[in-house]
């Protein structure tokens, strides 16, 4: 038979969070040896699980599920979602306005193929969490990456944002409570951000999967309250990290602003989600006890908690190690350090992850797989708990001390 190839589509699409560096992980594990994986921010391996009320109702309601369900999700999820919504500001939105997703990740392709044509730029921050590159790129669009200012608690330079826009221009991606950096935006930074949508017509993408994992006095303000009447803001949310259910992949897109200026669009992605009948039908049922009620996550982020705690770890033992600097996350699961060039003079990130991982058998992603522009930070994620992040990171400074040896 000929030679089948992947499509052309695909050329210039990655997502190195589980490419080359978790093959190489995977031929190791095929070896025998044991690997840490702080690769992928999947809470279960880590002793997670999902609050009770959630698996319950998951299992109640297993016999109702087996069934297509609407093409934009069942309606108890899309009215809790609306309910949420409402009660956090957003009054001009309704069940109408959400659709339910196999998580965040097929919602962020959904939308982009739905609105993005062949050279629309979308402005995507660097560093960002690589879906989003990879989805415009598939979509046909350009991904205009700009800087998060790591001198600045990462937070986006709105300057290079408003230097990067073109006539092409089409939308502006936010991730806030970010991964990988940890950062969490100001209520002037949302609205900066906003405004800049504002201002220049562009659609606001906001991703807010994090939005609940919150340290210390980090507040998450949701960019959709800000952006009233006049901006279209298209906000995704989900279970996978708050609610520690990655794998029922029950995700949100919540559709807000001028909906009558995107009734085209919004027909487009109808289009696509019954092209693709529904997302999972069990998971969906989980949403509306989720959003109501106990929010169990408020014991992980205090002190004490473990998400906390594990955090703040990881964080502290980073920057012991001389030459590794690391800004301290405010929320999410993350730390993203930088290790100086003038002692690391690394050139290739991801040669240096597979480095670490043959002599370490622990598993980092290179900055350069989050669209960073320089081969100088790596992504840790701070799942673990605290003895096996301590063990972790101690690998990784011995690690460093002999790359500092030479
Ligand atoms: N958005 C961000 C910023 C993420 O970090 C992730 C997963 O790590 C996702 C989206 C994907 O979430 P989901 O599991 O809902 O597809």
């Amino acid at each position: 038979m000929r030679l089948i190839k992947q499509s052309k589509k695909l050329q210039d699409v990655r997502y190195d969070v589980r490419g080359p560096i978790l093959v190489e992980a995977e031929k190791l594990e095929a070896q025998g040896h044991r690997i840490l994986k702080l690769n992928i921010g999947n809470t279960a391996p880590f002793g997670f699980e999902a609050p009770d009320a959630v698996l319950r109702d998951m299992i109640h309601n297993l016999p109702q599920s087996q069934g297509y369900s609407d093409s934009r999700g069942i309606y108890s999820a899309r009215t809790a979602v609306a309910h949420y919504y409402q009660s956090h500001g957003l009054t001009d939105v309704g069940v109408e306005d959400v659709f339910i997703g196999n998580g965040v990740s097929e919602l962020i392709s959904m939308v982009l193929q739905a609105f993005v044509d062949d050279g629309n730029e979308i402005l995507i921050p660097a560093p960002d969490y690589p879906l989003w590159t990879g989805a415009v790129t598939l979509a046909g669009g350009t991904p205009v990456h700009y800087r998060c200012d790591e001198s600045d608690d990462w937070n986006p330079d709105l300057a290079d944002i408003e230097a990067k826009i073109t006539g092409n221009t089409h939308a502006l991606v936010v991730i806030n409570p970010n991964n990988p950096t940890g950062a969490v935006y100001s209520e002037a930074t949302v609205r900066g951000l906003v405004d800049l949508a504002r201002r220049h017509d562009l659609v606001l993408m906001v991703d807010e999967i994090y939005e609940k994992i919150l340290f210390e006095d980090a507040e998450h303000h949701h960019a959709a309250t800000f952006a009233a009447d006049d901006v279209l803001c298209l906000t995704f949310s989900g279970l996978s990290k708050a609610y520690r259910a990655c794998g029922y992949r029950a995700g949100w897109l919540m559709v807000s602003g001028p909906k009558h200026l995107a009734a085209d669009f919004l027909e487009g992605l109808t289009l696509l989600a019954n092209m693709r009948m529904c997302a999972n039908v069990p998971g969906q049922h989980a949403i509306q006890t989720a959003l109501g009620g106990y929010q169990s996550i408020n014991e992980l982020i205090g002190p004490g908690g473990r998400f906390y705690e594990q955090s703040m770890t990881a964080w502290r033992l980073l920057n012991e190690i001389p030459g590794v600097s690391c800004v301290k996350p405010r929320g999410a699961l993350y730390c993203f350090p930088r290790l100086d060039p003038a002692i690391y003079p690394i050139e290739d990130d991801q040669q240096f992850v597979i480095d670490l991982l043959r002599a370490e058998k622990i598993l980092v992603t290179h900055g350069t797989g989050f669209n960073w522009f320089e081969p100088d930070h790596f992504r840790l994620v701070t799942l673990p708990d605290v003895d096996v992040l301590t063990e972790a990171v101690g690998r990784i400074a011995s690690y460093l001390s002999a790359v500092r040896a030479g």
